[in-house]
């Protein structure tokens, strides 16, 4: 299938490989100019456009939900194999998006994906990671989490997988409303949390980043703990402040301001994704009380200082004198 994407973030100067085989940004103006430069009979030019068998790579996405299949129709388009498993049965979703899926994880996992991707929801990260057949997968298999929480995934993964498979911990930072206009400057955080020395695992493991940089992500390679202590302000925030609105049930007027259809925005972009997702982000960030605490002190105060301007107001108001002068009585007070 031959490839409409434009050439790969690889070759794009803004990007270089790391000794660890990553990428990471080096600013504009960069190394492999030459590629740029190729001409219609230079070969690698036309590898560049067509699809090149090394660079595709064979996908499995263990929970094939909302957020499994807004990855799936990426990882296909950009001529990726997809393989799809979930609790339900998405085999219809699964073929809309040129993807198989598996109801069962042992055909899944003898289908020896290159990656695995878990992309269930946090809470059931692992039950189901325990109920998959490793045994089934090749020795060497990368697993990939996209969960909205790092610390945890990278624990669990570091316990439960066997030491011969790669891990990759990361977190897209939008979903189907966010990024509904495209990947463009939109962060992708990763942590290379365990990947092999070899040529062909560092490789694998950037053939996968190359996905997202390719869509032109923001790559931030940032450990796990760092990622969880910035979510619980950027992420958890958002969410609860939405979630609060939401409760409110705001609704569009004829004089809406910009500022109130941010707020409506806001409802919109939390609430549409599932309640488990918020409660995860609770659940499984160690600074996510820490942060409600903070939220609710935050607006106890306001209240008082609201309520403290308005009783020294009512105050003046009813020990001031008829000539306009405080009674005594107030100043006694
Ligand atoms: P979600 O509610 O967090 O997860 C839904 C997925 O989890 C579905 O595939 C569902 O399977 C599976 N699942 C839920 N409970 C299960 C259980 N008890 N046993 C087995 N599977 C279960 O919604 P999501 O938006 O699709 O998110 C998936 C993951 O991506 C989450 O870890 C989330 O943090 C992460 N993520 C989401 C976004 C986003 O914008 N949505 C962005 C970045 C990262 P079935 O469909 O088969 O029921």
């Amino acid at each position: 299938m031959p490839s409409l994407r434009p050439k790969p973030a690889l070759f794009n100067p803004i990007f270089r490989l790391t000794t660890s085989g990553l990428l990471r940004r080096t600013g504009a103006g960069g190394a492999v100019r030459a590629m740029d430069a190729a001409q219609v009979f230079d070969r690698e030019s036309g590898a560049s456009d067509e699809p090149d068998q090394r660079a595709r790579l064979k996908i499995a996405i263990v929970g094939f939900g909302n957020f499994g299949q807004y990855l799936a129709r990426t990882f296909a388009a950009q001529g990726h194999a997809v393989i799809g498993h979930s609790r339900s049965d998405h085999s219809a979703a699964a073929r809309s998006l040129g993807a198989a899926f598996f109801r069962d994880p042992h055909d899944l996992c003898e289908q020896h994906p290159d990656v695995v991707v878990l992309c269930t929801s946090i809470l059931s990260t692992e039950a189901v990671l325990r109920s998959l057949p490793l045994q089934r997968l090749r020795r060497s298999t990368l697993f990939v989490d996209v969960l909205s929480v790092k610390e945890f995934p990278r624990n669990l993964l570091l316990q439960l997988l066997p030491p011969e498979f790669d891990i990759l911990c990361t977190h897209p930072m939008f979903g189907p409303e966010s990024g509904k206009h495209g990947w463009s400057g939109l962060p992708f955080v990763y942590d290379n949390v365990r990947i092999g020395d070899s040529e062909d695992r560092a490789n694998r493991c950037r053939r996968f980043l190359d996905i997202f940089a390719r869509e032109g992500c923001r790559m931030v390679e940032m450990s796990c703990t760092e990622h969880d202590e910035n979510a619980a302000e950027i992420q958890f925030l958002t969410h609860t402040v939405g979630r609060l609105l939401a409760k409110l049930d705001l609704k569009p007027t004829p004089i809406n301001t910009k500022g109130y259809e941010t707020l409506l925005e806001l409802v919109e972009n939390t609430c549409s994704d599932s309640f488990d997702l918020y409660n995860g982000l609770f659940m499984y960030n160690n600074n996510s009380t820490e942060l409600l605490e903070r939220l609710e002190l935050a607006f106890n105060s306001l209240r008082k200082e609201l309520f403290g301007r308005l009783h020294v107001n009512l105050r003046k108001q009813l020990f001031q004198s008829p000539d306009g002068g405080s009674s005594p009585g107030a100043e006694e007070n």
